[in-house]
């Protein structure tokens, strides 16, 4: 541990050598040197204000359901945003959420009380300022289609209220990628009005199709590679025979092939080794090189 950092602060939220296994949906990976999972935003200001002061980096975590983290851990201070749950719907189906609420949570919500628009989000298990940073999507729809602002904090602390134009959304990237700004809540227009019957038949629906084609029972990141257009990832993996390929405890799901998953015990360098040769097969066999969606975190000089 870094001992230059003089007194850290007094939060009960604060630790140090905090495991961040648990805290991603790969179950795998090292501590962070200092961990923090704030409960309100005066706690989130002191701890950027005390790293800051350290030089300490800091990297932001929501639910982990996109991350593959280092085995050798995270050196700074992570901060992980899931503990700030809020929901706020109005009349018009407009709803305000804060950066820690569960995107399917999210999702049930708005479908139980007849609004559309958010269907896409129930199987994808992240939070809400994950799924703005990763402008994440499914079965046709994605974050960028029903964002009306994020109120995010700046390095010097200061909030600012960001729209889609300013966020950049591509397929499953925005602006936020550089990690320097914390996201704290995030607005939506959906379509109100309509028979919450239908609407939560229609979610469920999505979510079943997903279950049954999807590695849903073991740990994973949801799919590793981006689908480089006009193909899927997944088709390429499979074509290329890798379906089931396993490296250490890490394995090509036999469900969905873009899908890596953990068999208990993987480690992060099992995980990164396994990405790197599903690369260069089917770079060989179909000249096209894909690209990671996973982000990795931490450092990995090993693999
Ligand atoms: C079984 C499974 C299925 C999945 N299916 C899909 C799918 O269909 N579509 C899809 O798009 N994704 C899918 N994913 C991936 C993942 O759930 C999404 O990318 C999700 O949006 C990530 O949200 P998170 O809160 O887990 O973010 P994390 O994984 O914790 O972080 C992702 C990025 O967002 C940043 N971040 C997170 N929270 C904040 C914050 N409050 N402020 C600033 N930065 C922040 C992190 O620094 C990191 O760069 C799936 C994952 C799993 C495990």
């Amino acid at each position: 541990m870094n001992q230059t950092l003089g007194v850290a602060p007094d939060l009960t939220c604060l630790k140090p050598q905090g495991s961040l296994q648990s805290l991603t949906t790969f179950r795998v990976g090292g501590p962070a040197e200092w961990l923090a999972m704030p409960r309100h935003r005066r706690e989130l200001e002191d701890l950027l204000a005390w790293a800051i002061a350290a030089d300490l980096p800091i990297t932001f975590l929501g639910a982990g359901s996109n991350l593959l983290i280092s085995d050798r851990g995270i050196f700074g201070l992570v901060i992980c945003t899931r503990r700030w749950r809020s929901t706020e719907f109005d009349d018009s189906g407009r709803v305000t959420a804060a950066a820690g609420e569960p995107l399917p949570t999210l999702a049930w919500k708005a479908a139980k009380l007849g609004c559309r628009g958010l269907e896409w989000a129930v199987g994808i298990p992240g939070t809400v300022g994950g799924a703005v940073v990763m402008n994440a999507g499914a079965h046709g729809g994605c974050a960028a289609d029903v964002l009306v602002s994020t109120t995010v904090l700046a390095p010097d602390l200061t909030p600012l209220r960001l729209t889609p134009a300013d966020l950049q959304f591509q397929y499953r990237t925005s602006a936020l990628q550089g990690g320097r700004q914390v996201v704290l809540e995030a607005t939506f227009q959906l379509k109100p009005g309509h028979d919450p019957a239908l609407v939560v038949a229609d979610t469920l629906a999505g979510l079943n199709q997903r279950r049954a084609t999807q590695p849903y029972d073991r740990p994973s990141c949801g799919s590793v590679f981006r689908n480089p257009y006009p193909h899927t990832a997944g088709t390429l993996i499979e074509k290329t025979g890798l379906k089931g390929y396993r490296l250490g405890n890490a394995q090509i799901s036999e469900r969905h092939a873009n899908f890596i998953v953990n068999l208990g015990g993987a480690t992060a360098t099992d995980i990164r080794r396994l990405i790197h040769h599903v690369q260069n097969e089917v770079e060989q066999n179909w000249a096209v090189r894909l690209r990671p969606e996973v982000k990795f975190m931490g450092e990995f000089l090993d693999f």
